[in-house]
């Protein structure tokens, strides 16, 4: 009997589905992961971050009870200067209970304090991944890979075409570029988001290279909770007296947020999977991501192997026709439970 047949009795207490996030029910117990919008919600919901990027973290600003890393809210904490009420902070390796469910947390390799999350209910397994990489970098560990009945997963990069290659190359690749840079006098000027990517790039200069590493004060924000959760990162912030002077005299990288704000002699690049296909006017482009391509997110299916795989964001049906061609198991969207926010629709739940 599949869940969904389960669903469908007249008493249903465990489903998977979209409700502005990923609900999963088990019992009396009420799931929500990774909810797109934030403000009221149900009360009696408990909402689970996977990591600190933005578009994942709606869940903090929510007065709900919240669960996540320790990391992940001080990345939350740093970037935004705002104290989050109602937060419970787990670890990888983690099990908790919530009514009827167990919930495990597991390492994403996506960045700093990522994590997926396995719920345990009396009649199945779900894992949500969240953003995963499948691969070590010089600031992550490989993603967990554990088997569930269904598998919940991210298809940011799932068209076929994004095969990222191998990492010590885009390293080399990278390092290579920047000292020719230098050595024409330019400085090499990445622009990266705030978490996750720029500080494997501090890390990237500061294991390969003598070359300092300035960056925008934002970045320093973050990667100062990197350092006090023992990622080693050499780097001065652009906004102190030493930043400012690197950035004038030359012979330093910078890493920033907005390349707007890069001196004069900056020589662009762009360090995102998104360059296997996509051209940058104006920057030299690396396909360093955080994510997994798509090659690691179907071998990971292949390990996990569940009964069903959910995908969404990205290329999810591409990815979907790719599972079920290249492994055969079922794999397609998320049934939609609602559209709105689980606050609204109190009779439609039940
Ligand atoms: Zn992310």
């Amino acid at each position: 009997m599949t869940l969904f047949q389960l669903c469908e009795r007249p008493l249903c207490h465990e489903r998977i589905g979209w409700a502005n996030g990923i609900l999963i029910d088990v019992g009396k117990a009420r799931l929500l992961f990774d909810p797109t919008q934030g403000g009221a919600l149900r009360k009696d919901l408990d909402i689970f971050v996977t990591h600190a990027h933005s578009d994942h973290t709606y869940g903090f600003s929510t007065g709900a009870k919240k669960y996540s890393t320790k990391e992940t809210l001080q990345i939350y904490q740093a970037l935004r200067d705002r104290e989050v009420k109602n937060n419970h902070t787990v670890k990888v390796g983690e099990t908790i209970r919530i009514k009827e469910a167990e919930i495990s947390v597991l390492n994403a390799g996506h960045m700093l304090g990522s994590c997926q999350y396995e719920v345990v209910g009396p009649e199945f397994t779900a894992i949500y991944t969240g953003d995963i990489n499948c691969v070590d970098t010089l600031t992550t560990q490989a993603a967990e890979v554990r088997s569930c009945d269904y598998l919940i997963m991210e298809a940011t990069y799932g068209h076929p075409a994004y095969v990222f290659p191998r990492r010590s190359t885009m390293y080399a690749d990278i390092v290579s570029w920047t000292m020719s840079e230098i050595k024409d006098g330019k400085i090499p000027t990445f622009q990266v988001y705030s978490s996750g990517k720029p500080q494997e790039v501090i890390r990237l200069f500061n294991v390969y290279t003598k070359i300092p590493v300035v960056c925008s004060p934002t970045i320093a924000r973050a990667s100062r909770v990197h350092t006090e959760n023992g990622v080693r990162l050499e780097y001065v912030d652009s906004s102190a007296p030493d930043g400012r002077r690197m950035l004038k005299t030359g012979a330093c990288v910078y890493v920033t947020t907005n390349s707007d704000h890069a001196p004069r002699n900056a020589s662009r690049a762009v360090a995102t999977g998104w360059a296997i296909r996509q051209a940058f006017r104006k920057f030299t482009s690396f396909p360093l991501s955080s994510h997994a391509d798509h090659d690691q997110l179907v071998e990971y299916v292949r390990k996990v192997n569940p009964k069903k795989v959910y995908v969404f964001t990205g290329y999810s049906d591409m990815l979907a026709r790719e599972i079920e061609r290249k492994l055969g198991m079922r794999a397609g969207p998320l049934p939609v439970i609602a559209q709105t926010k689980l606050v609204d629709f109190d009779e439609t739940f039940t």
